[in-house]
């Protein structure tokens, strides 16, 4: 039988509790008293942690879930209600008991913690979408009711104050809640990057389906005025005026592009076009982020994965723009796990802000705090770091991946997602992208207000 507590897995523990709390422990595996021992190096006192060592190695969605009210034992909770333990069963009451050199935790908090940040319930998954994707519905987040909780933080919040109360004298790190705002460039241009037939067929769309005479001129315009930049009246040219948001609320914007073409689900553009060195040239000026989107086809294909990061290096050192690392997201946020998880840190990539549903919003990993990545079938940490995504707009927004909602439900829904990362002090991470404000100024005063909110 396989445990989740390997020597690897113990050690990247470390390191996620360090990152979260400041703070070095030792974790020590008692397999014969089913728990592992949270301690700080020549201190007696110790919290006992509950040690479940194969319910969180599965790579099902079908284990239990429990529920723990921790305001009736005398805890804190970060969010209302009760909190979902995964694979729980029955849980002991009280689940928290005092132990003669410090506490003793009924529940395996690392190993829901190594379950939820290495994806392991994804490996080997066929339940897939029609894009290849594991989709949010055969999900135990979703079908347990806490894919919109970020459970890991949770759990590591209770944890937190046991650590306050068994050694009292340890200050424990508070982190401020953070916004990123990121954007893939799937299209740059609603007209440049196409044939003059297909936008005479999009012109006729505008005049003889939607009898919108201003569409039909701006086409023509767009088509023929773009030269060495990207129009100002092309409806996807939104790149200055989605920086002056984030500027106006000291945010960076992450742009990701496009560096190869794997399927026609890809880009128009091709990364070198001289409109495009412009825009990236533009973006760095402003101090913006340029990242990379690669392309559809490449979710399982590492060496192409590491093929579209050197084109895009390369563009970047033509054009001088140095940046300290490079990050990004999947296109159609295709992933396999491990596969894509291997290929972004073995193309020598920095962070990657793929994992979260396309179908739903929420906390595809459990947390909403940028964590180093961990493979869950080579049991090796990775220098790559893993940036959640919590909302993608459509998702939310568009009725193409759920039923059709109003514009103010789903600014409503963004809004409680992200004063849950708020609660946490976590990092609320959300993607729009620059083509998804056609159809009025409605959908640039949402964007504005969910990054303005400072509630
Ligand atoms: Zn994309």
């Amino acid at each position: 039988m396989r445990f989740w507590h390997t020597a690897a897995a113990l050690t990247w523990l470390q390191t996620i509790l360090k990152e979260r709390f400041g703070h070095t422990f030792d974790l020590l595996p008692q397999p014969e008293a089913n728990h592992i021992a949270l301690c700080v190096p020549g201190d007696a006192r110790c919290i006992q942690l509950a040690l479940d060592g194969s319910t969180f190695t599965r790579t099902d969605s079908s284990l239990g879930c429990a529920r723990w009210n921790a305001l009736d034992e005398g805890w804190d909770t970060a969010l209302p209600g009760s909190l979902p333990a995964p694979g729980g069963h029955d849980l002991c009451a009280p689940l928290i008991t005092a132990t003669e050199s410090g506490w003793h935790i009924g529940y395996d908090i690392l190993g829901l913690t190594y379950w939820m940040l290495t994806r392991q319930e994804e490996v080997g998954r066929t339940d897939l979408d029609n894009h290849a994707r594991f989709p949010a519905t055969a999900s135990h987040g979703y079908m347990h009711n806490y894919l919109e909780r970020p459970i890991v933080d949770e759990w590591l919040h209770v944890l937190g104050q046991v650590i306050g109360r068994t050694w009292p004298g340890i200050r424990l790190t508070r982190h401020r809640f953070e916004v990123k705002v990121s954007h893939d460039v799937d299209s740059p241009s609603l007209y440049a990057f196409k044939p003059w037939r297909l936008v005479a067929r999009m012109m006729a769309g505008h005049i003889l389906k939607r009898r919108d005479l201003g569409a039909f001129c701006t086409a023509a315009l767009v088509k023929q005025m773009t030269k060495g930049t990207l129009h100002p009246a092309d409806p996807h040219n939104t790149f200055e005026w989605l920086m002056d948001v984030s500027e106006a609320n000291n945010l960076t914007s992450a742009f990701y592009f496009i560096c190869g073409r794997t399927s026609d689900m890809d880009a128009d553009y091709e990364p070198g076009h001289p409109i495009i060195r412009a825009l990236m040239r533009r973006i760095h000026e402003r101090g913006h982020e340029i990242g990379l989107h690669p392309s559809y086809g490449t979710y399982q294909r590492p060496a192409l994965v590491a093929q579209e990061a050197e084109r895009l290096k390369a563009i970047l050192a033509e054009e001088n723009i140095q940046q300290s690392a490079i990050g990004g997201r999947m296109h159609y946020l295709r992933w396999e796990q491990p596969t894509t998880l291997q290929a972004w840190n073995d193309a020598g990539l920095a962070y990657d802000s793929t994992l979260g549903y396309a179908d739903r919003p929420g906390f595809r990993c459990g947390t909403c705090f940028e964590y180093p990545a961990f493979n869950p079938a080579s049991l090796q940490p990775m220098s790559l770091r893993i940036r959640p995504l919590v909302v993608m707009e459509c998702t939310i927004i568009g009725g193409v991946y759920s039923e059709a909602i109003s514009l103010g439900s789903a600014e409503s829904k963004i809004l409680e997602l992200k004063g849950k990362c708020r609660a946490l002090g976590g990092c609320f991470t959300l993607l729009w992208h620059n083509s998804f404000f056609t159809g009025g100024v409605s959908l640039k005063k949402v964007y504005e207000r969910l990054i303005e909110d400072k509630s």
